[in-house]
């Protein structure tokens, strides 16, 4: 049997008081998430719940302060690099050179796999084509359109062919037809076999996209469940009325 896509467990973060004397922030109380290989999975929940912490601390950006966590059966306290080498990352903010050419910034991204340059190049064509990015491989990143620059951090994710994409608000400022061409894409690579992870505060897209949701609210899994039984489960209500009845401060 295969291992879990992802594997979570009591995952906790605090992140300390901050030398400007921002206070001490609990922004993971406990978080353990099953994701099995394959699924088209959306972590939902408000701005500030902890879905960016989670991705970054998966992708190795934030140091958790305690927990397990297993990228494809590997610990990423044992062994990051290689747990890493099976997960391709699309960070909420846009970290893109921007005087670097689309064509090299793709291109380099596969060196750090160590993917031989030759190779690198016809990848770089694959997926700048499904990304709708050829015609723009010679411009500088600066260039690009917001939607485009969404785009070309998911093609950079995928230059190494991960089994699993993590996604943190890929849609964040991408107008609505735009946004529809990208769930068409991600739906086709979940067909191909592609777990697919991603965070969303639009509830329409968990809907659209996803056949599993989990709901995180400062810090804590409110719900964890398949998005059918979770609609049926609150037979006469939108998902915008479970999700706000889930999230909201209680008196
Ligand atoms: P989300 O992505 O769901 O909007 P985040 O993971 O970005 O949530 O944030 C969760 C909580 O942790 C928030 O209260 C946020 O202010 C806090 N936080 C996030 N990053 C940092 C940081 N680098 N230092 C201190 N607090 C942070
Ligand atoms: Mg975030």
């Amino acid at each position: 049997m295969s291992e879990a896509a992802i594997v979570l467990k009591d995952i906790k973060k605090v992140y300390k008081k901050s030398d400007k004397g921002a206070p001490e922030t609990e922004a993971l109380k406990g978080i353990s998430l099953t994701i099995p290989q394959g699924e088209f999975f959306a972590l939902l929940g408000p701005n500030g719940a902890g879905k960016s912490t989670l991705i970054s601390i998966l992708s190795g950006l934030v140091h958790k302060t305690s927990g397990e966590a297993y990228i494809n059966g590997i610990s990423i306290d044992k062994d990051h690099d290689r747990a890493k080498t099976y997960i391709g990352v699309v960070p909420q903010e846009i970290n893109l050179n921007i005087f670097e050419k689309v064509i090299d910034i793709v291109i380099d991204q596969a060196g750090y796999y160590g993917i031989p340059r030759k190779q690198a190049i016809e990848r770089a064509e694959v997926v700048l084509k499904d990304l709708g990015l050829w015609e723009k491989r010679n411009d500088k990143s600066q260039a690009l359109s917001g939607g485009m620059k969404r785009r070309l951090l998911i093609a950079r994710a995928l230059m190494h062919e991960p089994k699993i994409l993590l996604l943190d608000e890929p849609t964040a400022g991408v107008d609505v037809e735009l946004r529809r061409g990208m769930w068409k894409f991600l739906r086709e690579l979940n067909e191909k076999g592609t777990t697919i992870i991603l965070t969303t505060h639009y509830l329409e897209e968990a809907e659209q996209l996803a056949r599993h949701v989990a709901i995180i609210s400062k810090g804590s899994i409110v719900a964890d469940e398949s998005m059918k039984t979770l609609l049926s489960r609150n037979k006469d209500k939108k998902l915008e009325d479970i999700f706000l009845e889930m999230t909201s401060e209680q008196p």
